[in-house]
């Protein structure tokens, strides 16, 4: 994966903004944010929302999120100041000119692409979220509902708390698939009934265990808890101090 501070049009999106999506379409912006921005998509409410935003992005989407498994479908144009009802913890569409947001602190933001059918989907996904199936819940739904091929997706993985850092302990473990539990790599025993989850390759493997091609899948390898300078981290800070917000946008040709 390429990582460039280029281009830096806005401030708010450095110093990090990956546009790796841009080499296979230019049709389609993404970014994840750190602790300095951008601000798109931040939420000041209980509800999912569509908001104005700015020439670069007409309309924000901004959900709702409540660690679960509910994908919400955009199919239609929206117009400012819509809400959803519900939590939601991933939003895909068809829809140019409209930002797909979801903020995290340590959990995982998941940007999903297919440019050749133009649908983009943008996840919220915790360890909660990945062990009840968001991810795989949302690219089913990208083609079930949107047409999108496993050929032609590409899924993006923004930063996120670590192994080096994360750790869980047996209620967390216990739920996840015997496959991810065993493997070393992804579950780093540290003694009993802990471990060093790497939950970005727990969501890469799951998208391998779809059918996506190793080569659609990205992750920024970044750790949200040890990087204060790049990101707020609930683990780290102990409370919300604020979330990072990522998106994805289809623009119109
Ligand atoms: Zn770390």
């Amino acid at each position: 994966m390429v990582l460039v501070a280029e281009p830096p049009t806005r401030k708010s999106m450095i110093p990090f903004t990956s546009w790796s999506f841009g080499r296979l379409s230019q049709r389609i912006l993404h970014f994840f944010g750190t602790r300095y921005g951008p601000e798109y998509g931040r939420m000041n409410g209980e509800q999912g929302t569509v908001k104005a935003g700015d020439p670069d992005y007409p309309l924000v989407v901004s959900l709702c999120q409540v660690h679960g498994t509910d994908v919400l479908s955009i199919d239609r144009p929206l117009n400012a100041g819509q809400t959803f009802f519900g939590g939601h913890d991933a939003v895909l569409t068809n829809q140019a000119d409209t930002l797909l947001t979801v903020q995290t602190a340590d959990c995982v933001p998941v940007l999903l692409m297919d440019p050749s059918r133009g649908v983009i989907g943008a996840v919220h996904a915790g360890w909660r979220g990945a062990v009840h199936g968001i991810v795989v819940k949302s690219v089913r739904t990208m083609m079930e509902r949107f047409d999108a091929s496993l050929t032609s997706l590409h899924v993006e993985i923004g930063p996120s708390a670590g192994p080096c850092c994360y750790e869980v302990d047996t209620p967390v473990i216990d739920q996840l698939p015997p496959d991810v539990r065993d493997d070393s790599t992804t579950l780093r025993r540290t003694g009993p009934g802990t471990g060093r989850l790497d939950l970005k390759k727990f969501i890469q493997w799951q998208a391998v265990s779809l059918g996506l091609a190793e080569d659609h899948i990205h992750a920024v390898d970044l750790c949200t808890i040890c990087r204060p300078d790049l990101f707020f981290s609930y683990r780290r800070e102990g409370k919300v101090h604020g979330n990072m917000v990522s998106g994805i946008m289809l623009r119109t040709l």
